[in-house]
């Protein structure tokens, strides 16, 4: 079937309903694209064929038993792909790291069963950071990602197979974890809607854990309403996970009431941030731009403790992946060194020798922080700063419905580009603050960068549980945007 490559899902439906082509074709055309342009992107790390042929098959079934699309699912007939950090039984899920390597999922995420249970057609599992430690996919142990958009860049990360998947169009949409900036910083590097909604709207069961108070799953996809059908499709409480609210929302429902009479913030301090690049700069002025002239209240919105963020969660993070990760010890999971007389040594080797450095690095500075002396010197202070930088989201939205932000400071870097992991770390430095509050914030497509003529993304960042507020902010620059195309070269 040709040109499934820039459907989006209201495309596939409508081609669905009216006969024009069966789900198997969609797959069929999936699958066979995956075959032909992943040599290039490397987005994928395993192909889930047989289960994309049968959900397929299952969809063409309820469609001619006289089902609509609409009624099978909001995602029905669409073929969609998960990060490898997510189990989907009976797959790998390797979290692009030797230590998983040969590790076989026993049992479904909850998100991804909501994905399949909505229609989605599953084509397979995406490459990603190790344990998705970092911004640009290079810690892969299972090689790297290529940027869509210049195959000499990184896709940003640690989602960067789930980015360049949908930029490239190997997937109409496709999920990722984001626990300080890894949906949306790879959404703007690669041109995609990334959303990662406020902390509780998808349940994290079955997701490999990083920082459990931190991370969130969430859509990329084309174009705001397909991102919106997918987070509709994964959404709500969990019995698995306690964290997980019973949220109903319908992320769709108020996309195309437009910008007018929205509140949006403004945070000055974002804009002067040292390592900002003018051309992205520039794109966030002409989207605020943008929302006042269709209508929308520019209000200057101060969020002092923000700076800090960085520093708090490279506290919190390490110290929730140490212990999050301490369940790979060779015996129980993960990748077990050979020939040890002694268990001592067996976890030595294994542990050494299954994670990559930037993981050993997480797990060292964990490890180190939490120890006695040194937890109440860090741990217990960067708590505080998180409840201070809360407090300055709930202060700000008193004056304001969405705020409108950059995503990274700067366009797709060069693979090699960035060694030294402070500079990689200050990829986040306005992404990570949503995280520490626990916001939705959404990556959305605002054209090229005026000197490297790359994508870039602006973030619109929601107060807690009204993540539609994003959406519709969204919504109303995609009006000025468009959609996000195709990757030129892929299209
Ligand atoms: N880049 C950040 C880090 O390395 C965020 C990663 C993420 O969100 N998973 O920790």
């Amino acid at each position: 079937m040709a040109g499934f490559a820039s459907m989006g899902v209201r495309e596939i439906q409508v081609g669905l309903a009216s006969k024009d082509f069966s789900a198997r074709e969609v797959a069929q055309a999936a699958l066979e694209r995956i075959a032909k342009c992943d040599d290039e992107v490397h987005a994928y790390l395993e192909v889930t064929e047989e289960l994309a042929l049968q959900a397929a098959d299952q969809i063409d079934e309820a469609l001619a038993s006289g089902k609509s699309p609409a009624e099978i699912g909001p995602i029905a007939g669409v073929p969609i792909a998960f990060k490898d950090n997510m189990n989907l039984k009976g797959t790998h899920t390797t979290c692009s790291s030797r230590m998983l390597e040969s590790y076989v999922s026993p049992y479904t995420a909850t998100c991804v069963a909501r994905a399949i249970q909505a229609g989605g057609i599953p084509l397979g599992k995406l490459n990603m950071d190790e344990f998705a430690f970092g911004s640009s996919t290079e810690t892969s142990a299972f090689g790297r990602t290529h940027n869509p958009w210049d195959l000499e860049r990184v896709p940003g990360g640690s989602s960067g197979g789930s980015a360049a998947a949908v930029a490239a169009g190997l997937a109409t949409v496709t999920l990722g974890s984001d626990t300080g900036g890894s949906i949306r910083q790879p959404g703007s590097f690669t041109g995609t809607v990334a959303v990662k909604p406020t902390y509780g709207v998808v349940s994290r069961y079955g997701i490999v854990a990083f920082g459990s108070s931190l991370d969130q799953v969430g859509p990329f996809a084309r174009s705001v309403e397909d991102a919106a059908l997918t987070l509709n499709a994964i959404s709500g409480h969990d019995p698995l996970d306690c964290t997980s609210q019973p949220v109903d929302t319908d992320f769709t429902a108020n996309l195309a009431e437009g910008a007018k009479g929205m509140r949006v913030g403004f945070v000055p301090a974002f804009m002067e941030a040292q390592g900002l690049e003018p051309e992205v700069k520039a794109i966030v002025e002409q989207a605020a731009k943008h929302l006042a002239d269709a209508g929308a209240e520019l209000v200057e919105v101060e969020l002092p403790n923000a700076q800090a963020a960085m520093s708090a969660y490279y506290v919190l993070g390490p110290c929730e992946a140490f212990s999050n990760l301490s369940r790979f010890d060779s015996v129980r999971y993960g990748y077990c060194d050979p020939g040890h007389k002694d268990l001592g040594s067996q976890y030595e080797a294994s542990r050494a020798n299954g994670f990559g450095p930037e993981a050993r690095r997480r797990i060292m500075l964990g490890s180190y922080l939490l120890s006695a002396g040194v937890y109440d010197k860090y741990y217990y202070p960067a708590q505080q700063v998180r409840t201070l930088i809360t407090a300055d989201y709930t202060r700000a939205y008193e004056k304001c419905d969405v705020i409108l932000a950059p995503v990274s400071p700067r366009t797709a870097f060069k693979f090699g580009e960035i060694s030294d992991p402070t500079s990689m770390y200050l990829s986040d430095m306005f992404t990570i603050s949503i995280n520490i509050a626990g916001n939705g914030g959404m990556s959305l497509p605002a054209g090229l960068g005026a000197d490297t003529h790359l994508p870039v993304g602006v973030q619109l960042i929601g107060p807690q549980f009204k993540d539609e507020n994003m959406f519709r902010a969204a919504a109303a620059l995609e009006q000025v945007y468009g959609k996000a195309p195709l990757a030129p070269a892929f299209a």
